[in-house]
C-alpha cells in the first residue's frame, strides 16, 4: 500500500478540504510511491483523509484527488468528473456539442482534476497539465474527453515552466485526433475569433474575460477606445461591435497583433476605425502623455505582474504605474476597465492600488461595476487560491 501520514496537528486544511499536501506537513511515506502515484492519506492518528496524487520534486508534494471513499484512480473516476463538469457547464450555458462554442471544461483544482486545464475552442479542445497526477494519468484523461466531447482533435500545451516545480518536462503535440496548424474558428457573444492552439498563450485564448468584454462592448458607443495588452484584440473587437468610434489595440506580440487585424475583417468591423501599434504599454502611455492625447475609454489587461509572494510590492507598483499613466489619458468623463489576473493580490489591494492611482492623478473615480472570474472558471470554496482574476469598471469625473 502506498500511504502517506501527516505530521500531528497537520491535517487541518484536509479536512476542510484545501486540496494542497505541502511537504513539511508529511510525517511519513509508505511504499515508495513515484511520481503522480496514488496514495492514501492518514491523519497523525490514523483516520483516513482522502486519496492524492503523489509529487516526490514538488513542495506541494501531494494533491487531493477525493476527500471521501477510497477509491481507485482510474477511467471510471475520471468519466465521472469530466460527466459531471460538462454537465455543470451545460447548466451555466455552455454547450459541449455547439461546434462553434469556447470556455473552460475543467478548472484544475476547482473541477477535480488538480493541476489540469482543458479548454474547449469549437471543435478542438487544448489541455495544460501542471501536476505530476493528471500527468501520468494523461492518456486515460485523453481517451474520456474524446469519448464524452465528440471533440475532432486534442491539443497538449504542455510548455509552461511551473511544470519544472513538478519534476516535469515541457511537451506540445496533438494527442488525439487531428488538429489544423493554422488557428481554429469560434465565437464569443456572437463575435468571431481565430484560436493558435498550437502556438497562442496559454491554451490559446483568454477565455476569462468573455463576461468583461461583453460589458465593454456594451459601454463603448461613441467612445475612443485604447486597448492595452489587447492580444488577439478581444476588447476592441468587441467595442468596434458596440459603435466605438475608434479603437487603438496595443500589445508586444506580433503574432497577437496579426490575428486581431484579421479579426476586424473576419467580424466585418470597419478597419478605418481602428489602429495596431505594436509596443510596450508602459512606454505607450507615456508617449500618449507627452502628446497630451485623451481616451474617452482604456482597457489594461496586463499580465500576471505578481508571481510570487515576495514580488506582492514590485508588482503592486506596476499596476499602480500603468493605472496612475492611464487614468490621466482619460477624458472628462472617461472609462478605465482595469484588470489583475495575479491571484496572490487579492480585490482589496488591488482596489486599494487603483485608489491611489486615481488619488495622485487628482481624479475622482466611481466603481460601476467589479469584474471576477466566468462560470466556466468557477472557484471551489475550499480552495481560495483558486480566484485568480478580479477587474473594476471606473468612470472618472
Ligand atoms: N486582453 C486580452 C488578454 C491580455 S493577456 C484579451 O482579451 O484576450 C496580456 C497581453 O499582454 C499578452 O497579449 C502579452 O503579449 C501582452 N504584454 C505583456 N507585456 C506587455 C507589455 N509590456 N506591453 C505590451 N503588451 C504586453
Amino acid at each position: 500500500m502506498k500511504a502517506i501520514t501527516l505530521k500531528a496537528g497537520r491535517d487541518k486544511s484536509a479536512i476542510r478540504r484545501h486540496p494542497w499536501i505541502f511537504s513539511g506537513a508529511i510525517d511519513e511515506v509508505m511504499g515508495d510511491p513515484q511520481l503522480g502515484d496514488t496514495v492514501e492519506v492518514y491523519s497523525y492518528n490514523s483516520d483516513f483523509l482522502g486519496m492524492a496524487a503523489y509529487s516526490p520534486a514538488s513542495q506541494i508534494r501531494a494533491r487531493f484527488w477525493t476527500f471521501k471513499e477510497k477509491t481507485e484512480i482510474n477511467k471510471a473516476f475520471f468519466e465521472r468528473i469530466i460527466e459531471d463538469a460538462i454537465e455543470k457547464r451545460a447548466a451555466r450555458g455552455f454547450d459541449i456539442h455547439d461546434k462553434l462554442a469556447a470556455f473552460r471544461i475543467v478548472f484544475s483544482e476547482n473541477d477535480g482534476i488538480p493541476g489540469c486545464i482543458i479548454d474547449k475552442y469549437g471543435e478542438y479542445l487544448s489541455v495544460e497539465i501542471l501536476a505530476a497526477g493528471p500527468e501520468v494519468n494523461r492518456a486515460v484523461i485523453y481517451k474520456v474527453l474524446a469519448e464524452k466531447t465528440g471533440c475532432k482533435g486534442i491539443y497538449e500545451r504542455c510548455d509552461s515552466d511551473v511544470r519544472k516545480k513538478e519534476g516535469l518536462e515541457t511537451r506540445t503535440g496533438t494527442v488525439f485526433g487531428e488538429v489544423p496548424e493554422e488557428p481554429v474558428p469560434m465565437e464569443e457573444n456572437g463575435v468571431k475569433f481565430l484560436i493558435d492552439i498550437r502556438n497562442g498563450h496559454k491554451t490559446g485564448y483568454y477565455l476569462d474575460q468573455r463576461d468583461a468584454r461583453r460589458r465593454v462592448g456594451e459601454v463603448a458607443k461613441g467612445r475612443n477606445v485604447l486597448n492595452c495588452f489587447c492580444y488577439t484584440g478581444g476588447f476592441g473587437l468587441y467595442a468596434l461591435k458596440g459603435g466605438a468610434e475608434h479603437v487603438y489595440q496595443v500589445d508586444v506580440s506580433k503574432s497577437a497583433l496579426k490575428i486581431a487585424k484579421d479579426l476586424v475583417m473576419l467580424n466585418g468591423l470597419p478597419t478605418a476605425k481602428v489602429t495596431h501599434t505594436e509596443a510596450d504599454v508602459f512606454m505607450y502611455l507615456r508617449k500618449c502623455r507627452d502628446r497630451g492625447e485623451t481616451f474617452d475609454m482604456i482597457v489594461l489587461d496586463p499580465p500576471k505582474f505578481v508571481e510570487a509572494k515576495d514580488h506582492l510590492e514590485k508588482g503592486a507598483r506596476g499596476y499602480k504605474d500603468i493605472n496612475l499613466l492611464a487614468i490621466k489619458l482619460l477624458a472628462p468623463g472617461g472609462i478605465l476597465a482595469t484588470f489583475s489576473c495575479s491571484g496572490l493580490m487579492g480585490m482589496d489591494l488591488f482596489q486599494k492600488v487603483v485608489a491611489d492611482a486615481a488619488a495622485d492623478a487628482h481624479r475622482d473615480m466611481q466603481i460601476i461595476e467589479r469584474f471576477g472570474q466566468p462560470a466556466d472558471h468557477p472557484v471551489s470554496l475550499a480552495f481560495p487560491e483558486g480566484q485568480y482574476l478580479k477587474g473594476l469598471l471606473l468612470q472618472a469625473d
